[in-house]
Order: C-alpha cells, then structure tokens, then sequence
C-alpha cells in the first residue's frame, strides 16, 4: 500500500513539508476516491479542492496504483504545477489526506476503502437495520439476554456479510486452476489460484482450513482475500467444495496436521477419482507442461483391438490409454477427453485392460489351446467395448465343434430317480456331472447351459457316481 514515503520521493524535500503544512492546517477542503480498473490494475483516482494562498481554491486530481505504491497521474491549478517538475504542495496535501483518510477508515472499519466501498458509507450504516430501529418499541431495561453462545453464530453471519462487501471486488472472480499429470494408476495433481495472475498453491491444507473458516489468506501482490466460498467464480466451487470436504473429512484435528499432510500435490487415486472427476467438469483441466485442456464426457473412447494370426496362436494388440479406476466410474484418458464409463459396465473388460496394462505391452500371445475359449467367451466381450480388427484371423475357425447330448434316467429303487448327462463330439464323451475342468475343443458354453438346466429338475447330486438324484413320495415329475 502507498505510504507517506512513495509521497515523499516524487517531490522536493521543501514542497514535501509545505504539502504537510497545508494538510495539517485543514486546506484540503474536499477530498473524494474511488478505485476503479484500468488496464486490468487497480487505481485509486482521487479528486480534491485545496485552499491555496489567499481566496484561490485548486482543483487537485492524482490517480494511484495501491499494489505498486505508485503515483501515476497528478494535475493541479496551481501556476507551481505547471513551472516546476515533480508534485506541487497541493498535490502533496491531498495525497497525504488521503493517507491520513484511509489509515482512518482501516481502523474504523477494517478496510473498506481498499474494498472498494466508498468513504463516507459503513458496512454497519449500509446495512440499514441499526439505525431504523426508532420505530420498533423500546426494550424493556430488564429483558432476557440472548440465548447462550448464540452471539458468536450471529456474529458469523454478521462477519459474512461483512466480508463479501469488503471484498467485492473479488467476489465470484476467484478461480481455483488444477493441472494434473499421470502417476502410476493414479493421477497428481497441482492447483493455481487468482483472479488476474495465477499463483501456485503451495499447501492445500492452509487452502481449505481457510476455506472452512472464511479465513484472509495471502498469496503475493495480487492476490489476498477472505476464501468465504462465494469469492470464487461459480464454475469452480464445485472443486472449492470437493477439496474442502474431502481433505477435511476425517482430520478431527486440522491446521498444522492438515497443513503437514498436504502440501501442494493432491494424488487422486480410487478414492478421490469419482469426486475429483465430478467436480471438474465445469472447467479447463490442464495436463502439467501441456497446453492440453481435458474435458470429462461420459462414454466410451474408440479404441482398436488387433488381433493376428501368429505361428499356430494369435497376437491380441490394444491401443494403450491411461486409465484411472474410482468407485463407481472408469475413466480413459484419450487426447483431450475423458471418457467415464460406469464401473458396472467397465467391469467386464478392467481385468483384461489391468493385464493388458502389466504383461500385454507387446502384445498378449494367446496359443492354439486356448483360442477356443477366447474366441467363444471372451471375445464376444471384448467386441462390445472395442473396435475389432482382425489381420490372417478367422475366429470361426475357433469356434468349438456341436456338441450332441446324451441323457440318460434310471430308476434303480422306488421313489428314486438317476441322471446322467454326457456331452459327445464324435468318438468323445464327457460326463457333464463329473467333470468341470475344460479339456479338448469343447462347446463350454452350451455345456453349462444344458446340464445347468438338466441339473434344475433334480433334488441332490450323488458325488460318487456323479448323477443327479431325485427322490421324493411318489409325486414325481419330470418334463417331457
Ligand atoms: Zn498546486
């Protein structure tokens, strides 16, 4: 803030205590200020009637800039001003008016003038309520005091009302930045904070204490303000929310443990993934050393799967995306998008994407004896969530054989009825209630099928002779 020595250094040592002289003895006779923008930077224009010598009166207009202790622009009527460089002594008066001004609305109230609230109003007049009580009736001098410990929550919302108009230059302007790169199956990420100029958060934890408690915090020249939530513009309180839940949930005792915890990076893993994602979908994420914006969207990315034909087996190849797994959504990193798929939908292909990820970086070798299986089973799934390319590779071949099932029923007491199902492949025969392992080109998917419905009819399964058993008191049934 300006002070009497940046004053100082724009005049002579003589003009400077004449200046003084005539501001101590009243001269200035009117002084007015606003704060306003330019250029994007905060002045303060000043305009001032001083009394010169004799009857002259002085129209004095001086603009400066709070941030930079800097003295812009001056101009005075005075026939000094136009002979001599540098502030004349009315110019001097009205600067060190306004020193003295200011210091006394500080102390009165806090620092309106800074805040941009003109002199001559107060937050407390503003308001309006203390003064119009005249026509309520009188208290009595012996009512109750207030409820206990109810002044302190009232003086909270006094307080923020207070403080939205000290600040509302800033008010609903502050913006709360995250930039993030890819850490492990998790992501890292940093926030800058400001208005005009961006300034690194340093710690999270003194970020969202202050947060909490509406507290001033200070970040360089540019940037200090009560983090009451409504200073930020209000695409970014969604993240202003998401962190201050989140980073205090759980710490039954914050500030220096908070502050110890966290410092500038905030490493989102499953845990954080859904809330975090969520709460940036109303602004810019950048990718650290990129200019790269990332925007969430719900939906999966195109993503192509090869598969080759190689020596008897084949070669599966899959388009590498970065993936972070929350609680309920999946989401993929693809050139600027993020794709969220819901994790019930993702679920089926996460295990195979995490192998992919781990073993299958050259590409997943799947041998002729396993081909059947992932033909009939897996890759079915897999069509559904990729883009299929196949290169030499027929997966019809794979297909397993028709299977034909023979079932036979035997009634070998009273009241008792046998099953055993096979399943037969020219001169093959398994028994579909004795073995689970799979073995040879086979139709498992059919075989489940089939024997899971024989398998309903029946009571109990004789693990010896490996049959299905229905027993009962004559009230037998079997279908057709
Ligand atoms: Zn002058």
């Amino acid at each position: 803030m300006l002070n009497r020595t940046d004053v100082r250094r724009e005049c002579h040592k003589i003009t400077f205590s004449r200046g003084e002289e005539l501001q101590q003895k009243g001269a200035v006779r009117r002084l007015a200020w606003e704060k306003k923008k330019e250029d994007g930077f905060d002045v303060v224009q000043m305009d001032a009637t001083v009394s010169g010598s004799g009857e002259n009166l002085y129209e004095v207009k001086v603009k400066v800039d709070e941030d930079y202790r800097e003295i812009l622009e001056y101009e005075c009527e005075c026939p000094a001003f136009y002979s001599y460089s540098g502030l004349c002594k009315h110019c001097v008066a009205v600067l060190l008016d306004y020193l003295e001004k200011r210091e006394e609305t500080r102390k009165r109230g806090k620092t309106l003038a800074d805040y941009g609230i003109p002199t001559g109003s107060s937050v407390s007049g503003s308001r309006g309520t203390a003064s119009s009580s005249g026509s309520l009736p009188a208290a009595r001098p012996d009512s109750r005091s207030t409820s206990f410990g109810f002044d302190r929550l009232l003086e909270r919302y006094v307080q923020r009302d207070r403080v939205n108009l000290m600040q509302r230059q800033i008010l609903g302007s502050v913006r709360l930045e995250p930039s993030f790169s890819f850490y492990g199956e998790s992501l890292k990420v940093t926030f800058r904070i400001g208005n005009r100029r961006l300034y690194v958060l340093k710690n999270l934890g003194d970020f969202v204490n202050a947060v909490a408690g509406s507290e001033w915090a200070s970040y360089g020249k540019e940037l200090a303000f009560y983090h009451h939530p409504e200073a930020f513009a209000p695409q970014y309180r969604p993240l202003v929310n998401f962190l201050t839940f989140t980073l205090l949930k759980g710490s039954s005792y914050m500030g220096n443990y908070l502050s110890s915890v966290y410092k500038k990076e905030l490493v989102v893993s499953a845990e954080l993934a859904d809330g975090f994602l969520e709460s940036v979908r109303t602004i810019p994420l950048r990718e650290e050393g990129t200019e790269r914006e990332w925007r969430m969207e719900d939906g999966e990315p195109e993503r192509l799967l090869e598969i080759a034909s190689e020596g008897s087996g084949a070669l599966v190849r899959l388009k590498k995306l970065p993936m972070l797994t929350g609680r309920q959504g999946i989401y993929f990193f693809d050139a600027g998008r993020i794709f969220r798929v819901d994790r019930e939908r993702g679920e089926e292909i996460r295990e195979f994407l995490l192998y992919m990820e781990r073993y299958g970086k050259s590409g997943l070798y799947i041998a002729a004896s396993e081909l059947p299986a992932f033909v009939q089973d897996m890759l079915p799934v897999l069509s559904d969530h990729f883009q299929v390319k196949m290169k030499n590779f027929d997966p019809r071949r794979w297909l397993p054989p028709q299977a034909e099932f023979s079932l036979y029923l035997d009634a070998p007491q009273r009241d008792l009825i046998t099953c055993s199902l096979f399943s037969v492949y020219g001169e093959e025969r398994y028994n579909l209630f004795e073995d689970t392992t799979i073995s040879g080109q086979r139709d498992t998917w059919r075989e489940t099928e089939f024997s899971g419905q024989a398998a309903s009819f029946f009571t109990a399964f004789d693990p010896q002779r490996h049959q299905m058993v229905l027993s009962g008191g004559g009230n037998l049934r079997l279908p057709a």
